[in-house]
């Protein structure tokens, strides 16, 4: 059997815990067996960032701007515990929030749809994708206890030192609490489009919720913004392949959301994106049957899968205990990668080979064969068997070989 040609480069950013083992199962039962490609290969295990005090974190991140794809395990964000269990020199940073900011992107997630773990909200007949703007409001924040009564102020000082505005919080008559938070015109801009680059490119509409009639000056900049970049680069884009740039207030989203039937990136500010993607993985089933991947303004793109290194397997799994882990969303991270790359090569087989994987991946599910967080969710049937984690790798690779046997015949 020949291999699929891979044209350019893939990066490979290497991870930690239970995504480790499965990634390298992945690798060696559904990819490489039929693929001649070249990964360039960074290992951001834990340990390796400590030793090279996190620099092949960044390294990793100009190899993404240099070949324009890659592909992302699971990485552990060491806290105080993880500074003892692997005697690190400090508690390195999370490698995804460096990625982050090193290709300046923002995060995409969207449902893996199988027939048998119907979503909990009945209407939602195709996926909807969320992208977070991953920059500034709450989460770069200065607050302050106030402790007793007095006057709150906002002020903006120029870097001339002129002060351009004073305004009032509050005239406090008793103690409470006060907080400024900011945004950046160039921050939204690329939010905004990264968010119409990412849904061009997978066929969706797009949404935008914000609450401009009360935030008449913060949220409606991001309004005015996403507005303009709409009419200046997609306007023409969008009308000729069908697709609407939608902006209502957020409440009227969510409440439409749960009524729409999907097939729409929903672009939410960071906060509404912090929350509403959470309500979106748990009403499709599991963390693990989510795609996650970071877009930047500049065209890279780096595929994840959304959840963590599922420790708690890992240390049952070390102990030699088997341990049913679902790696739907390392596959899919794989597959998503292959697609674009074979996209961006201009090399058709390779995004079949992915499409052949996929196809294998969610039949396997669908045939009832899953791991055990989908079997608490899954439409109940005799068939439905609990798998242990290379069991399910074990069983989409019979499917696969057979679809690329079918093929070949
Ligand atoms: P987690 O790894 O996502 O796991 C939390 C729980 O969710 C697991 O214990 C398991 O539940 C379930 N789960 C998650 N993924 C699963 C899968 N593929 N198959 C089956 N069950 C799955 O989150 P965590 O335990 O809070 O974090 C562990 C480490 O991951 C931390 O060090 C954190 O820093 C890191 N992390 C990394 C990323 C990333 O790199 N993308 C994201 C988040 C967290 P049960 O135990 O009930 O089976
Ligand atoms: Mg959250």
């Amino acid at each position: 059997m020949q291999k699929v040609k891979v044209k350019n480069p893939i990066v490979e950013i290497d991870g930690d815990e239970m995504t480790r083992v499965m990634w390298k199962t992945v690798k060696d039962k559904l990819l490489l067996p039929y693929l001649d490609v070249t990964l360039e290969y960074y290992d951001l295990q834990l340990k390796k960032r400590d030793e090279t005090s996190d620099k092949i974190t960044l390294e990793a991140a100009e190899a993404i701007k240099k070949y324009g794809v890659g592909v992302k395990c699971a990485t552990i964000t060491p806290n105080k515990d993880r500074v003892k269990e692997y005697n690190l020199k400090q508690e390195w940073p999370s490698p995804n929030g460096t990625i982050r900011a090193a290709l300046d992107g923002t995060v995409f997630r969207a449902p893996i749809l199988v027939k048998n773990i119907p979503p909990s909200v009945s209407s939602w007949k195709k996926p909807i994708h969320i992208g977070r703007h991953a920059y500034g409001d709450v989460y770069k924040n200065c607050e302050y206890r106030v402790p007793e009564a007095g006057k709150a102020e906002l002020i903006f000082t120029n870097a001339a030192g002129k002060e351009l505005f004073r305004g009032t919080i509050q005239d406090f008559k008793g103690p409470g609490v006060i907080q400024g938070i900011h945004n950046t015109d160039k921050s939204i801009s690329s939010f905004a489009k990264a968010c119409f680059t990412y849904a061009y490119d997978q066929k969706l509409h797009v949404w935008f919720g914000a609450k401009d009639t009360i935030s008449k000056t913060y949220d409606a900049q991001f309004r005015k913004i996403f507005e303009d970049e709409f009419q200046k680069d997609w306007k023409a884009k969008f009308s000729e392949a069908k697709l609407e740039y939608f902006f209502t207030l957020i409440d009227d989203a969510v409440a439409r959301i749960m009524k729409a039937e999907g097939g729409m990136l929903w672009a939410c500010k960071n906060y509404d994106g912090d929350v509403m993607s959470d309500m979106l993985g748990s009403a499709y089933g599991s963390l693990a049957m989510m795609t996650s991947v970071l877009v930047s303004p500049q065209g890279f793109y780096e595929f994840e899968a959304s959840h963590g290194t599922v420790q708690k397997h890992y240390y049952k799994h070390l102990k030699g205990e088997k341990t049913s882990t679902n790696s739907m969303a390392l596959i899919f991270a794989w597959t998503g990668c292959l697609k674009k790359r074979g996209d961006l090569d201009k090399t058709p087989q390779v995004v079949e080979f992915a499409e052949r994987l996929e196809e294998a991946a969610v039949e396997t599910v669908e045939s009832g064969i899953m791991t055990g967080d989908l079997m608490a969710v899954a439409t109940p049937d005799p068939n439905n068997r609990r798998v242990y984690t290379e069991e399910f790798i074990d069983e989409v690779a019979k499917r696969l070989q057979k679809k690329i046997e079918q093929k070949a015949s």
